[in-house]
């Protein structure tokens, strides 16, 4: 009998016998499966001797489509592990580790469809062309350009969008030709030689001597102030690695995986790394894969989903930015590719790094109880100092469209001495809400709890939580008086920076202004070359940048944080704002942060300003201590959402009942609740929370509930997750 995953949101292996004839496939290959009417992928997880089904009830696969396996024994291990774990079904996992043409039964080779010029194209009268038929011309050149080899189809299409209809004609002249050709594998060699590293400095030195201790499992944190040359201590750790033909996997967030990374990677190791992130082609995905899978890039840089990257050969994993939230996958399959880096090096018994400036509380917790080493860069590298910190009393400078007097006078400064300033505001648009000046009545959002977002730029109200969009109101839908836009966005500070900085460059990153393909990087490369004199934008600018003129950074609105209702939101809010102050003065220039707030007084500040993130992060553990959250505890949030309330809540109530009932006093159980925005386009969310001081006990908890939540009438009508270790409450 073979052990399916199949992918069907089913927390199950499917029985299956082989194929007729031929050889067995072997776990780790993958199989065409008659699954109801329909045939579906499977993966081959393992070998058994029996089933419990009945023999007449045992399907047999049509087909093997692997001779050899794609996946190992250690990445099926930890494929089981992270449904084990959540649990996610199987048959997800294992669709998340493999890239789609995989999943869609492809060959590990695939042939892609390609065009090339002939040599009658060639040879064509290109001018005749571009006069009577200019975009076959440029076509056609196009193709020339790329050599006899030819062009993928794909790549076409992201070139040329329409080229399909514009190469009828030169297929029948002769000039184009269509094949079938093997896309091209990885090649590692990047053709440029490796630069010499700093020498690193005392702090940098004593880490690297850490990280060498073990070629073996072993967790370290590698905890630096922003600038402190985390990435220099990798590198070296890369670097030896490399040369022992060991690879490294490296994951990074989306936002950090810019192209100035990868080239920061290839100029210091004189490689090229195989990248992974949503950007790719399929067909590029899976040459990256592949050449992880074979051996033939020792280095492997990727986003989230690569922590499923077969590797051939592994010796070392990094996770840079340990603290960011796209590790977290949010939405479907739910796991934490942070976590998971642990766990595999775990299995693999290699060591592993997390590097950040700001690590998570969990992160720390763990190195206080001696299971994770950590190695502290305490100072700047080079010639750098830490930027200063102050507070702007907004109830004594009071801001206008966002700015307040003290920043613009700051920006004038800085700006007049050479330097670049960044404004951050977490928050895109023109402004949060719009309101009546008569009757008080806010725009709100008929499909969600939420209040509709101005957009000036396209004239609209926008919902962020549902994407829902209608013309902007002219008037009061409510008593026809005028209306007016409250507080400020992104749009917004834009234009009052332009108000009162007439000459100067004004760039603004946010998604809104960054939607079309290869804009962000676009746009940091221009701010990173100095092309602009005032950068302003939300988080994405503050991700891991090194812009070298930059001088100022000024924070808008800082509150958002001081009375958040998460039990994480001082952690967060510390997060962003060192990350971003982290921007300020990395060379040789002294950088200077301001903060606006209107609670110039909250102790937070105080903390923050004098005490720097250690001490943030230390008085934050003592009071999850006392209060028994994360990581003095392991949670579990159950959401449910549907149409109608009762159907959630019910639904929740089931899976409250069966814990209660089955689980042991050290399990608490709080809920179930309406979820703090309770309508989010359309649908009722509720929520239920399960929190354990024994992960072993959570663990065991759902693994009996999933099933009984699968089979329950119900579950057809709402739509439930379970999210453990979840990072938003909501
Ligand atoms: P982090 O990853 O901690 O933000 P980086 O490794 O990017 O820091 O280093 C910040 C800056 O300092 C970079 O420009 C880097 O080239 C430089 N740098 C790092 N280490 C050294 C060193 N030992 N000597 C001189 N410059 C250094
Ligand atoms: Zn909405």
């Amino acid at each position: 009998i073979l052990k399916l995953a199949i992918n069907v949101p089913l927390s199950r292996e499917f029985d299956y016998l082989p194929p007729p004839g031929g050889a067995i496939p072997m776990p780790g290959c993958r199989v065409w499966a008659p699954f109801g009417r329909r045939r579906q992928v499977g993966i081959v997880l393992a070998h058994a001797d029996g089933s419990t089904l009945a023999a007449d009830k045992i399907r047999a696969c049509s087909d093997t489509i692997d001779e050899t396996p794609l996946l190992s024994t250690a990445e099926l291990r930890l494929i089981r592990f992270t449904s084990d774990y959540d649990p996610p079904p199987i048959g997800e996992v294992v669709a998340a580790a493999l890239p789609v043409l995989l999943r869609q039964g492809r060959s590990l080779h695939p042939t892609v469809e390609t065009i090339a010029a002939t040599a009658n194209g060639e040879s064509a009268d290109a001018e005749t062309l571009a006069r009577r038929a200019p975009k076959q011309a440029e076509l056609l050149e196009f193709l020339i350009d790329s050599g006899g080899a030819g062009c993928e189809a794909d790549r076409l299409t992201e070139e040329l969008p329409n080229w399909r209809r514009v190469a009828k004609p030169l297929f029948e002249k002769g000039y184009l030709e269509r094949f079938d050709a093997r896309a091209a594998d990885f090649d590692e060699q990047s053709g440029v030689a490796a630069v010499e590293p700093p020498s690193l400095n005392d702090d940098q030195q004593n880490a690297l001597s850490a990280l060498r201790s073990s070629d073996e499992f072993a967790a370290f944190l590698l905890d630096g102030v922003t600038g402190s040359g985390k990435t220099e201590v990798y590198l070296a750790r890369m670097d030896d690695m490399i040369r022992q033909h060991k690879q490294v996997l490296v994951l990074a967030p989306e936002i950090g995986l810019t192209p100035q990374l990868v080239a920061r990677l290839r100029r210091r190791l004189g490689i090229e790394p195989a990248v992974l992130h949503s950007g790719l082609s399929d067909i590029e995905r899976l040459s990256a894969w592949r050449a992880a899978r074979s051996g033939a890039a020792r280095l492997v840089v990727g986003t989230r989903s690569s922590i499923f990257t077969p590797l051939k050969n592994p010796g070392l994993i990094i996770v840079d930015e340990e603290h960011d939230h796209s590790f977290k996958q949010q939405e479907g399959l739910r796991y934490s590719a942070r976590d998971l880096a642990i766990v595999r090096a775990k299995q693999l018994d290699i060591p592993v790094i997390l590097g950040s400036a700001t690590p998570t509380l969990e992160i720390l917790q763990h190195c206080v109880e001696g299971r994770y080493q950590h190695l502290s860069l305490p100072a700047r590298a080079g010639g750098a100092r830490p930027p200063t910190m102050r507070l702007v009393d907004l109830l004594r400078s009071p801001a206008t469209d966002g700015l307040s007097e003290p920043l613009a006078e700051a920006i004038q400064r800085h700006l007049g001495a050479g330097g670049q300033a960044l404004i951050f505001l977490n928050r895109r648009g023109f402004a949060p809400t719009l309101i009546c000046g008569s009757c008080g009545h806010i725009a709100g959002c008929h499909r969600c709890d939420s209040r509709l977002t101005v957009h000036a730029r396209s004239n609209e109200l926008r919902c962020h939580h549902c994407g829902a969009s209608r013309k902007l109101d002219e008037t009061c839908v409510e008593c026809g008086n005028a209306v007016r836009p409250l507080g400020e966005g992104t749009e917004r500070l834009e234009e009052a920076l332009r108000a009162r900085f007439k000459d100067q460059v004004i760039m603004r990153v946010d998604s809104d202004s960054t939607q079309r393909k290869g804009a962000i990087e676009e746009v940091l490369d221009q701010a990173k070359q100095g092309h602009a004199d005032i950068l302003v934008g939300t988080q994405m600018l503050s991700k891991g940048h090194h812009f070298p003129k930059l001088t100022l950074v000024g924070v808008v609105n800082a509150d958002q944080g001081l009375f958040g209702t998460d039990f994480r939101s001082g952690e967060r809010m510390a997060q962003s704002i060192l990350q971003v102050a982290g921007r300020a003065g990395r060379e040789n220039r002294q950088g200077e942060v301001l903060i606006q707030t209107a609670f110039a007084e909250h102790s937070f500040w105080q903390t923050l300003i004098g005490g720097g993130y250690e001490e943030v992060a230390e008085k934050a553990l003592a009071e999850r201590r006392l209060t028994g959250w994360p990581p003095f505890t392991r949670l579990a949030l159950i959401r449910a959402a549907a149409h109608d309330r009762k159907d959630a809540l019910e639904f929740l109530e089931v899976a409250r009942d069966f814990v209660v009932r089955t689980a042991d006093d050290t399990l608490r159980v709080l809920g179930p609740v309406d979820a703090p925005m309770a309508r989010k386009a359309g649908r009722y969310r509720a929520q239920l929370l399960l929190q354990s001081s024994q992960r072993k006990v959570l663990h065991a908890v759902l693994g009996r509930l999933r099933p009984l939540l699968e089979e329950q009438k119900k579950s057809r009508k709402v739509r439930w997750s379970i999210d453990v270790d979840p990072i938003e409450l909501f």
